[in-house]
């Protein structure tokens, strides 16, 4: 009989060889080292999803932990820089507004920088709050380089886009070069021990047999351990996040390459376009009870705005995570794990995060209830936080051209959010829950896009005279704009990059 308390891990199989499968691998390898095997199974003739590929500003950590030289990663995985999205038509149609990685002003000692310009609003200020952020500037002017990234007055946080097939790539060398073992072929049996319903062996269809003591999940949407083996159970979010489709197709490039993300609202979803250096990524999220996969199609290739560079891909999801994404000795991660849709880009980020996870709470010794339930409540308040953030994106909508759009409206929200929205309404105040992905400044810049106004500002700003707000913010404006004038284009960034490479 297997048990798990007696049964130190040294081998971990990872079922799947996507963004999610290579990026453990290689992330259990770098930090486990000789402490535990890997093998990775993965089959060529399955393929990957195929999509994934605009990031947030975390992902840099990881490869600053994997070592990777920035320049050798732009160039192989044909990167472009990512300062912010876009958010065309999601307020009212013909609006637009920027959700930057920066920050607005600056931080200030009891309250955001945002109720100090709040007030010089009310006195005659003309400059819209996204004048202060750096982020913006840039990404409006098509201009990056790092700067001075210690002063907070000049620092640029970013992310990147990148073909998500190439990444794979680029992380399947680094394992296998780290002592990763692949396996190629289809896991056609999953074997499981008798009495504790763990798993035990994966039986290939080539016939090898791969016995492990952890087993991570990274087979995507179908969830092949998790799910299907084991079953334990989705929590479905469709009632919050409707959207259940999406069609995605590459077009070339254009002739400079824009470093922020297109996310443009359309009659029943939202479009994606995404600059990389030898194409734009674009797709088509969309909810099936309002358009058909055909309306939808036809709504993606009318607003290409480059020539198309192949068919258009249907990928059919179910919003939600799964309830216990560590279940037995299975731990589910990527695709398998859940789907948040890619509004914010917080997929490939739920894979980091959740590696982190695993390897603060690795199960050296044995598999424990505590281990396992402290990854799984982790986890689903970070899926819940995430969720939240979208739901705001549709909820406070000014639009009334669609069915989907006022239905989204009228959606019932988590206590969570409605908290956050009524807080932020009452006199401008934003409050980041422990632990949550999104700071403050990405919840002010959301909340504001959407058109959500304040009724009041903090009393504290009125301990500064007029005088020295008027100078405050004079002063941080000339710096952003001295700051931008340092900065290259963001092609030229890239050159330079690959050059190095
Ligand atoms: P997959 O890529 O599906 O990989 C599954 C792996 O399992 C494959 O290697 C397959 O061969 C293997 N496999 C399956 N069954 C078997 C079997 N029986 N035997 C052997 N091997 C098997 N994320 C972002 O961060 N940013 C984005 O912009 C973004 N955009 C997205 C847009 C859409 C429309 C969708 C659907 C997702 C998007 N994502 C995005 C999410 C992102 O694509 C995924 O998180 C990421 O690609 C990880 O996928 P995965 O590795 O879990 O699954």
């Amino acid at each position: 009989m297997h048990n798990p308390q007696q049964n130190p891990v040294k081998h971990v199989v990872i079922a799947g060889g996507g963004t999610a499968g290579w990026l453990t691998a290689a992330l259990l390898k770098k930090v486990l080292n000789q402490a535990v095997k890997i093998t990775l199974v993965e089959s060529e003739a399955i393929g990957t999803v195929g999509v994934g590929e605009a990031t947030i500003p975390p992902i840099r950590l990881v490869n600053q932990v994997l070592g990777i030289d920035e320049a050798q990663f732009i160039r192989d995985t044909k990167a472009t820089v990512k300062l912010a999205i876009r958010f065309e038509n999601w307020k009212t149609q013909g609006e637009h507004y920027y959700h930057t990685f920066g920050n607005a002003g600056k931080t200030m000692a009891f309250c955001h920088f945002h109720h100090y310009w709040m007030k010089a609003k009310t006195l005659g200020h003309e400059a819209d709050l996204w004048q202060y952020d750096l982020n913006y500037h840039a990404a409006e002017a098509g201009k990056f380089a790092q700067i001075n990234a210690k002063d907070p007055a000049f620092s640029i946080p970013f992310a990147y886009h990148f073909d998500a097939s190439l990444y794979a790539k680029f992380l399947r060398k680094l394992s296998e070069q780290m002592g990763v073992v692949r396996c190629e072929g289809k896991i056609q049996h999953v074997q499981r021990c008798y009495d504790s319903g763990y798993i035990e062996t994966l039986h290939l269809d080539s016939g090898q047999k791969i016995s492990g003591d952890l087993f991570i999940d990274c087979t995507g949407f179908r969830g092949l351990l998790i799910n299907q083996t084991l079953g334990a159970g989705y929590d479905d979010w469709s009632h919050l996040l409707p959207c259940d489709s999406a069609l995605a197709v590459p077009s070339e490039r254009h002739t400079s390459t824009a470093a922020y993300t297109r996310s443009i609202a359309h009659e029943a979803g939202w479009q994606w376009r995404i600059p990389l250096q030898h194409r734009n990524g674009n797709g088509h999220v969309y909810c099936s009870r309002y358009i058909s996969d055909t309306q939808a199609q036809d709504t993606l290739m009318a607003n290409l705005d480059t020539k198309p560079l192949g068919d258009p891909k249907l990928i059919k999801f179910t919003t939600g995570r799964r309830r216990q994404q560590w279940y037995k000795n299975v731990v589910a991660i990527g695709l398998s794990s859940g789907f948040l849709e890619p509004l914010e880009s917080t997929s490939i980020h739920l894979i980091q995060s959740a590696i982190v996870r695993l390897l603060q709470l690795f199960p050296h010794q044995g598999i424990t209830p505590h281990l396992v339930n402290e990854y799984n409540s982790q986890s689903t308040l970070e899926f819940e936080q995430i969720r939240d953030f979208l739901v705001l994106h549709y909820v406070v909508n000014e639009r009334n051209d669609s069915a989907f759009w006022r239905d989204m409206r009228s959606i019932s929200l988590p206590d969570s959010l409605q908290h956050k929205i009524a807080l932020f309404k009452e006199n401008g105040t934003l409050v980041r829950e422990q632990n949550d992905l999104f700071l403050e400044s990405s919840w002010l810049q959301v909340l504001y896009g959407q058109g959500i106004v304040p009724n009041d500002y903090h009393g504290l700003v009125d301990s500064l005279s007029q005088q020295d707000l008027n100078n405050m913010l004079t002063k941080m404006l000339a710096l952003k704009k001295e700051a931008l004038h340092k900065l290259p284009s963001h092609d030229d960034y890239i050159a330079r990059m690959i050059e190095y490479a």
